[in-house]
Order: structure tokens, then sequence, then C-alpha cells
């Protein structure tokens, strides 16, 4: 009955996306025994669909938590206090990520990069031969803060060259735009449900390679319910080492059906198509996008600046208002500065049609005059 009544609304933030309406019914399965043969077989058809999303032979682990956890369980995994990580940050989430490692104790040098900017390869390798003993290097695919992509297979050329760890945060690529783990040599990816996937938050997917697996037996850093060897044990008997969010299993399952219905080729198409039509639009619209340079404008979520004189705020109220079209703000020092467009997951031309109507309606309401050149 509510559901029925719950208006449309167009959300367009980078995380959590929609869900549609046959998944968000799976999620409202009964529960059933978490050590039975029901579950266990979807879990076994999760893994194995998720393997072939990441592009890997490795077991991938489904835990739950947040992405940030998964993130949390990439650094605790292989690393000991006292390791040099190169962290590789082009924006809040890599901050983040160096901020984990730091906690735990790692000894951690940045590689820090104006916010808008995409990171380098070249750099990379440079950092890594100023500090040769340099364990690990920590990297964001997809900025999700700046909707800025890094050049993630380039950099991750030079840490294997260097011989060193590469940990990814691909929570806000993987499933999306083109990603391969085995084929890049990526030891750690860390992937969250709520960005690519078309499920609710809850679930974040993890993969070792056989080098994050060995620096695993070798790690120090304290570990109890991220203990990707328990996760490892359990999920090849069908299982987890604990009670599972079984809801966004029973969602994800649907999902992950019709990904693989949809095919990898044609999601990564989609995207791309997505990501161009919006940049597209958005400038044509008079905005600037906060991406230096739109060869790495992310094709998940784009950030645009705030035009002179529009507050942020007043307009996502309006879009939110008038248009039940809810757009992200700024994070951290980007408050005020800019606004996102996610475009991830469930989305099709007619939501990016929606959304941009409505921006131009708000804007014009608030008193934007297109600049003139
Ligand atoms: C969303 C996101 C995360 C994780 O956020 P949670 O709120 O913990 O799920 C991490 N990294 C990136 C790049 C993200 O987009």
């Amino acid at each position: 009955m509510t559901q029925q009544k719950q208006k449309q609304i167009n959300l367009r933030i980078p995380g959590p996306t929609p869900v549609p309406p046959d998944i968000l019914e799976a999620v409202g399965h009964p529960m059933i025994n978490h050590r039975g043969g029901e579950f266990s077989a979807i879990v076994s058809r999760i893994t194995a669909h998720l393997k072939a999303f990441f592009l890997t032979q490795q077991e991938v682990m489904v835990l739950t938590c947040s992405g940030t956890g998964g993130l949390e369980a990439a650094v605790v995994n292989v690393l000991s206090p006292g390791d040099k990580v190169l962290a590789v940050s082009i924006g809040s989430f890599g901050n983040r990520f160096a901020t984990i490692a730091e906690v735990y104790g790692a000894d951690v040098t940045m590689l820090a990069y104006d916010w808008g900017q995409a990171a380098s390869a070249d750099d990379v390798s440079k950092a890594l031969k100023a500090e040769p003993d340099i364990k690990a290097v920590l990297v964001t695919h997809n900025e999700t803060s700046t909707g800025v992509t890094n050049p993630l297979a380039e950099i991750a050329a030079v840490v294997r060259a260097a011989d060193k760890l590469i940990l990814v945060d691909a929570v806000s690529s993987l499933a999306a735009i083109p990603f391969e783990m085995d084929a890049w040599g990526l030891d750690v990816v860390v992937t969250g449900s709520q960005k690519g996937w078309m499920v609710p938050p809850g679930l974040a997917f993890v993969a070792l390679s056989d080098r994050g697996w060995q620096a695993f037996d070798s790690a120090r850093m304290p570990r109890f319910y991220f203990d990707l060897a328990k996760h490892r044990e359990s999920q090849t008997k069908g299982q987890t080492p604990f009670t599972p969010a079984m809801s966004v299993f029973f969602g994800l399952d649907v999902a992950l059906a019709r990904m693989a219905d949809e095919g990898l080729e044609s999601i990564h198409t989609r995207h791309r198509r997505i990501g161009d039509m919006t940049r597209r639009e958005v400038k044509a619209l008079g905005l600037e996008l906060f991406c230096e340079d739109e060869r790495f404008a992310s094709d998940t979520v784009t950030a645009v600046k705030a035009p002179d004189g529009i507050d942020v705020n007043a307009l996502r109220t309006m879009m939110e208002d008038e248009h039940d079209t809810i757009l992200a703000g700024g994070q951290a020092r980007l408050s005020g500065k800019i606004f996102r467009i996610g475009h991830l997951g469930l989305v099709d031309e007619d939501d990016i049609r929606l959304t941009m109507d409505a921006l131009a309606q708000s804007l014009e309401k608030l008193g934007f005059t297109r600049p003139t050149a």
C-alpha cells in the first residue's frame, strides 16, 4: 500500500543508488536458516557471479558492512604496524583510505593531488623510487567526491613493475566501468553493494590476489570480524562466519542475475554513454565540470562547479521539492562549491533527461543566466 503511494523520486546521488522493484521485492524475502541449503545456494551463486564482475579467479568475499568496512578489511589483512605505505589521494575517499592505514599503525606517505585532478602513473613510479621500502600502494579507482577516475591500469602497471602490493578502492567503479582485477595485477579490491550493484547498502565485496594472500600470512594488524581467511573458509562451504545481512543477499542474488543478462560489456557501454550525455548536457547549460581534464571525468558521477551567485543548497532543495530529483552536494572542502549527479547502477537516458530538465528549470528560477563567452 505505502509502496504504491510512494512518489517516484529521481535519486541521482552516487550511492545509495535506486533499487528496481523486483530487487526490492527480493529484499523482502522471509528469513531462512543462514546455515541451511537454500541460503548456501544463494551464497554460491552470488560469489560465482561476483568473480565474473571482478574478472578474477580468486574468491570474492562478501562482508556485512559498508564500503568503508571493506577498505578497513583490505588494510588489516595485508599490512602490519610500521609498514610503509604510499597513499595516492585525489579526494576525500583517497584520504579516508590513508587514514584507515594510519589508524592501524602504517607509516603513510601521501601522494596527494589538488581535488579535481587525476593521479599519474609517472608520479607513482617516482614516489616508489624515492622510497624503496614502501610495501603497498593505496589507490582510489573512481574518486566519488570529485567525479574523477584514475588511470588505474597504468598505475597498477608501475606498482607491479616495482613489485609492491596495490590495494584498490573500487567502491564506485566496479560493475559500472571497465575493471580487470587479474589482468591489471591488483592485489586487494574492494567495492560496496549500494553503488553499481542496484542493491541496498550493507555489503562490501573484497578479493585478494595470490600475492595478497601471501601478505595475509605475515600481516600483523589486529583483525577479528574482518579476518578474510575466516570469510574465505566459510564461503567455500556456502556460508559466512557471522550472521550476514541476508536481505541484501536476497536482493543481490536477483541483481547479479539481471546484470549477467545485460552483460558486462553492455553495462560498461551504458555507463560510458550516460556519462558522456551528462557532461554534454551540463556544459550545454553553461555549467563547468569540476574535473580538470575531461579524459579523466567519471562515468559514474559528475561533479559540477556551483555557478557564481547560485547557492548549492538552495538549488538542491528546489530540485527536491519541485522536481523530486535528489542531487548530492560537495563533501568536506567542496561543500557549497560543487554539486554531484550520480549515474551508476540503475540509470538510463530518461533519468538524465529528467535530471537536466529539473536542473535547467531550477537554475533559471534561481536567477542563473547562461554566461556569454
Ligand atoms: C561510497 C564510497 C566508499 C564507501 O562508503 P560507505 O559509506 O562506507 O559505503 C568508499 N570509497 C568510495 C570511492 C565510495 O564512493
